[in-house]
């Protein structure tokens, strides 16, 4: 693992918490993107070396939707970024964990991803990203 690559935070409604936001960090967000396959749209603000994912569900059946129904807005996931995100599956899955998506799919700011359960990480959805112009050709 690199570092930590963002936070992902289920929200209910992406314009008023990108306010919330840029009032907490002092600077606006410096995308929007919506993820079809995810049901979500996303806001990026940076912070550092890492950022911060905002996610809003765009249909009900959005994962978004139903963790924001199950327990209310607040963080929904952690991202780790990685150079291998092929190699980190294989080590994860010898060390136990719960890999959701053992194929690599495109997520949100050019990133290859991957999701661990929640139940292998102390109740914390984990998602490992690799830049998607790095090291692409073994996919
Ligand atoms: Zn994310």
């Amino acid at each position: 693992m690199n570092k930590i690559e963002h936070i992902g935070i289920a929200v209910k409604d992406i314009d008023e918490a990108n306010k919330i936001y840029k009032s907490l960090l002092g600077y606006e967000h410096y995308k929007t993107e919506i993820v079809e396959n995810e049901g979500v749209k996303t806001s990026f603000f940076s912070c550092g070396e890492s950022k911060i994912e905002l996610l809003e569900a765009t249909r009900a059946d959005s994962p978004i939707a139903k963790f924001i129904e199950k327990r209310g807005e607040g963080i929904h996931h952690m991202a780790f970024s990685v150079t291998d995100i092929k190699a980190e599956v294989k080590r994860l899955k010898k060390e136990g964990f719960v890999v959701l998506n053992e194929e690599p799919k495109k997520g949100a700011d050019s990133k290859l991803v991957v999701f661990l359960h929640p139940k292998s990480a102390n109740g914390v959805l984990i998602e490992l990203c690799q830049d998607i112009n790095i090291g692409t050709n073994s996919l």
